[in-house]
């Protein structure tokens, strides 16, 4: 891999939206003979969470923000390298849907990122009576000013079951290159 092959992704969201899961899911769809960590170790992302993956002759290298309100001001650090956005919204999370919009608008509004590919997952697909995309995506990709000229995509997933992951990785790849 030359530099030129080699992009940064960060993945945003509230703590509890599934971050650390979804790279974890990740990871082991594009890494051969990987075996993860135990579900049931995953816990609540407090720091960053670093992973790296090679798909489609690129190599991903992947930063999971903590999602938690302290740690916010550091975002702008990891931004100003980054190619490539992927924010994690918990479905089943109605309560907190306003709080993640609000972060969300913050996180869009960032100069730092504009005309960067974003990729929004609608993450908890596997629960039932979650919010669908259809509820989601009027709400997180609306507003055309806000989100501008970048490419963005809404896709329902679960990073618990792995479905959808693929698909949106896959896209970020062909939207960053
Ligand atoms: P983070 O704080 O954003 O990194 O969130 P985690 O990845 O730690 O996930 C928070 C909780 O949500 C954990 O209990 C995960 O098992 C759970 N979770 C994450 N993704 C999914 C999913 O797609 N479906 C379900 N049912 N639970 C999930």
């Amino acid at each position: 891999f030359t530099q030129k092959d080699e992009y940064c992704v960060v993945i945003l969201g509230l703590d509890n939206a599934g971050k650390t899961t979804y790279l974890e899911a990740a990871k082991t769809k594009f890494t051969r003979n990987y075996k993860g960590l135990n579900p049931t170790k995953i816990t609540t992302t407090v720091g960053l969470n670093i992973g790296t993956i090679d798909v489609q002759g690129v190599r991903l290298n992947f930063w999971d923000l903590g999602g938690q309100q302290e740690l916010q001001s550091l975002w702008d650090k990891y931004y100003q390298e980054s190619h490539g956005v992927i924010y994690v919204i918990d479905s089943n999370d109605r309560e907190r849907m306003d709080e993640s919009k609000i972060i969300f608008d913050k996180m869009i509004k960032n100069e730092l990122l504009s005309g960067v590919p974003l990729l929004i997952l609608a993450n908890k697909q596997d629960l039932p009576d979650v919010m669908g995309v259809r509820e989601i995506k009027p709400v997180f990709q609306q507003a055309g000013a806000l989100i501008g000229r970048r490419d963005c995509l809404t896709i329902p997933v679960s990073a618990l079951t792995g479905e959808g992951v693929d698909e949106g990785i896959k896209w970020l790849v062909e939207a960053i290159k």
